[in-house]
């Protein structure tokens, strides 16, 4: 079965990681006075991502050989390696080892003696592929939406497979939305049994279907298959009854001209504003119709911010493409090469052939 082993490892270290997540949220771990830093780019990074990047790096070496394991990822050692950056380091070292601890709970074998800083150092900046066109690169962003992980909303761990240019395997760990409940504005960490409330959704290429399985954090062990559900995108495709989401941060996306769109169209409902992937997979549950992202002219879209989630969408029924109608690009490196404008993922191609038409006939008015 191909990619079977990938996408067991995948789903297992996915859960892994949002459980280290959570715990670091819930102080489990020990205090964090440096939960948020900021990077050369003044975009926040914390414990968290440092730590979810080690981990699966150092899990996906030990499963598939080190010498065989590309990596293209958001973090890097940077801030990290600064002398300043002691406790920091001390902090990240202490949180990957203790995730680690409870790997086999999750059917994964840990290390036989804590790592040590350097070790840890090392898995994270193995990181350092740029993907390209050709053989096989994992995808991963440790935490995507760092800004809903901080303030308790959205946020997102995201881990792909890519072969020769093509996503194969998506792994998408949600660990604020509810694998019971729909997704709503402003979602935030259920104030009850945090743990047993996230979801992983996963897919792999060609297999027709995407799976989603509740968290496992809180006890009990991950079991391989276990009881996943099948998910599919949302039946609708009238855009009156249609509810589209996009980002929660106007400079990630230009609210007013996703509002014109959606005006065009007759969409009544308010946009759901969400952090992260989260909103691929609204789209993929069938908790939203359409995800619409419209970035300042001249940003450049990375490949950790979409492959998981544009695996997914599409498996469970859906489609996505940039806004010219064309389908992602992921063979070009790091970033999304040659996008068109924006991105549309859409539950169904009748929804999806209205937002493109709205685009085409609004584009040159739009100033973007
Ligand atoms: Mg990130």
């Amino acid at each position: 079965m191909e990619y079977e082993k990938e996408l067991e490892i995948g789903v297992r270290v996915v859960q892994l990681a949002c459980c280290l997540c959570q715990k670091i949220q819930k102080g489990s771990f020990g205090p964090n006075p440096d939960l948020v830093v900021s990077k050369l780019d003044d975009s926040p990074v914390t414990v968290a991502d440092w730590s979810v990047q080690a981990m699966i790096s150092w899990i996906l070496s030990e499963s598939f050989g080190r010498e065989n394991v590309s990596i293209v990822a958001e973090e890097d050692t940077q801030t990290l390696s600064d002398v300043k950056s002691t406790s920091l380091l001390a902090s990240v070292v202490t949180t990957v080892n203790e995730s680690l601890a409870m790997a086999p709970r999750f059917g994964l074998n840990g290390p036989t003696a804590p790592l040590e800083a350097s070790e840890v150092l090392d898995a994270i900046s193995r990181c350092n592929s740029s993907g390209g066109p050709v053989g096989r690169h994992w995808v991963l962003d440790p935490v995507d939406g760092t800004l809903g992980f901080v303030r308790g909303g959205q946020y997102a761990v995201a881990l792909a497979l890519i072969e020769n240019g093509r996503v194969v395997v998506g792994v998408l760990g949600c660990p604020n939305y509810s694998s019971k409940r729909k997704l709503v504005n402003n979602s935030s960490a259920p104030k009850s049994d945090l743990w047993q409330e996230g979801c992983v959704m996963y897919t792999k290429r060609g297999s027709g279907q995407a799976w989603m399985q509740p968290l496992v954090c809180g006890d009990g062990t991950l079991e391989w298959p276990n009881s996943a559900s099948v998910i599919q995108v949302s039946s609708i495709d009238n855009p009156v009854m249609a509810t589209f989401c996009e980002p929660v941060e106007k400079a990630n996306s230009n609210h007013s001209y996703s509002a014109g769109i959606a005006y065009s169209l007759g969409l009544r409902k308010q946009p759901l504003r969400v952090y992260s992937m989260v909103k691929y997979a609204a789209i993929a549950r069938g908790d939203a119709e359409i995800y619409m992202k419209f970035a300042k002219a001249g940003y450049k879209e990375k490949i950790w911010d979409h492959a998981a989630g544009v695996v997914i969408v599409e498996e469970a029924g859906g489609v996505v493409t940039d806004a010219g109608g064309r389908p992602l690009d992921f063979s070009k490196g790091v970033y999304l090469e040659g996008l068109d404008r924006g991105i549309v993922a859409c539950s169904g191609v009748n929804l999806h052939e209205k937002i493109i038409g709205a685009v085409y006939a609004s584009w040159d008015s739009s100033h973007l």
